[in-house]
């Protein structure tokens, strides 16, 4: 089979995985003649989104799609119909040297189907990485697929030479793993993450406490995961108190939350179509309220429900639940408070407070500060402006920010 064929294959099987983000590594570059590469934004082949809105591109592969596992879920499995492929170590180098010369990527996103062993599969993914950093000192991204079951000392060695690690905890509840990926142990997921957690924080101490000697380099970028949506019964309530877990017990960058697609064969145990898309934005839209704005996972879902709303977003469900609150002194509210006010950004708030400092904010001045009001309006009081408590209080609020009802076709 030749290289195109096989990157067809390899590159299709590899859309599934969302974890692949390169924000938050090191900066990196080959000005100075010695090297190739840098981690500097870029124009490329497999576009994703870093947290902070840039665009990225990475060869995205797996090494192959050949698997020993039979995760339900999962169209490498080894009981799926498909094609299969499999690179060679020096094939992987060679396309990403090649793709990034051309100016077609700025990174390697590198996963693979578990062949022979864990060990032996992941000795291969490190081979890739040391190969490209040792050999062609290659300065791009590098994100590696780290498999929980291998050996501590291929771990090591692939934090050395890679920006980011990432194990996918797959789905949200334990029990759901054990019925649709049986051969996956979720306690030597954890404690992989775990040591990886060991890992970063050594490596971090290790840089602080650094005079003269340059600390050992493990995966600068951190580690992050990636939960499917979709594929069990899990509600959105659980899925963000496991994400919330995994934040503060593994010190994740970020958790990747990935619609379940129904997959050619599946198990008659996954659902037999793929979860709206607007489930998985409004999952990232809460793990934002999470990690910047200061909500705990238990308030932003509504207990009753246990879902987040589709129709709008969670911060207004949140403050639509909380009318007590509000409105809000945006002269007098403390940084918390506006942070929950909706449609505020952090950088919104940041610039309310720098500028209620030399005066008292109006409705005109909002949008000088870049901050759109509509949203904001029912909840806040301005120098000039005070929300009616009727349409505080009124349903009529609620149903102001719904989308509109749209005529359906008939699709023909
Ligand atoms: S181990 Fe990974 S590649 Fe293999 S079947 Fe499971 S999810 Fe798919």
């Amino acid at each position: 089979m030749d290289v195109q064929r096989k990157l067809e294959i390899l590159a299709d099987a590899a859309k599934y995985d969302a974890s692949c983000a390169s924000s938050g590594t090191e900066k990196r570059d080959s000005s100075d003649g010695k090297g190739l590469g840098s981690t500097a934004p870029g124009m490329g082949i497999c576009h994703s989104y870093a947290p902070d809105g840039r665009c990225i591109s990475l060869l995205k592969v797996l090494l192959t799609n050949a698997c020993n596992y039979d995760c339900l879920y999962c169209v490498n499995r080894a009981s799926s119909n498909v094609p299969r492929a499999r690179f060679t170590v020096d094939e992987v180098v060679k396309l990403t040297i090649d793709f990034y010369r051309r100016n077609y990527i700025e990174g390697l996103f590198l996963s693979s189907g578990i062949i022979r062993s864990a060990d032996y599969t992941m000795e291969q993914v490190v081979s890739v990485a040391r190969k490209l950093r040792e050999q062609h000192r290659f300065r791009g991204y590098i994100h590696l697929k780290t498999i929980p079951e291998a050996d501590d000392t291929l771990i090591t060695e692939a934090g050395k030479y890679a920006d980011r690690l990432s194990i996918n905890i797959e789905v949200p509840e334990e029990d759901s793993l054990a019925k649709l990926a049986p051969e996956k142990d979720v306690r030597a997921i954890r404690r992989t993450m775990g040591r990886l957690r060991l890992k970063l924080d050594e490596a971090r101490d290790n840089d602080k406490a650094a005079t003269k000697a340059k600390p050992p380099r493990f995966a600068p970028a951190g580690q992050s995961t990636q939960m499917i949506i979709g594929a069990d019964a899990a509600t959105d309530k659980t899925i963000l108190d496991t994400s919330a877990n995994l934040y503060g017990s593994y010190r994740l960058k970020r958790v990747y939350y990935s619609a379940f697609s129904p997959i050619p064969d599946a198990s008659r145990s996954l659902p037999l179509a793929a979860p709206p898309l607007i489930r998985e934005h409004r999952l990232y839209q809460a793990d934002w309220l999470m990690r910047f704005y200061g909500f705990d996972a238990g308030e932003i879902v509504d207990e009753r429900a246990g879902m987040l709303s589709l129709d709008i977003d969670p911060k207004l469900a949140w403050a639509l639940r909380h009318r007590d609150r509000f409105p809000l002194d945006v002269a007098t509210a403390s940084r918390e408070e506006l942070l929950r006010v909706p449609g505020f950004g952090t950088r919104a708030v940041d610039r309310i407070i720098a500028t209620r400092r030399l005066t008292n904010i109006r409705v005109e001045d909002l949008a000088r500060l870049h901050i759109p009001g509509k949203k904001a309006l029912p909840f806040i009081v301005l120098g000039n402006h005070r929300p009616q408590r009727n349409l505080l209080d009124g349903e009529a609020l609620a149903a102001r920010f719904k989308p509109k009802a749209v005529q359906m076709g008939f699709g023909f």
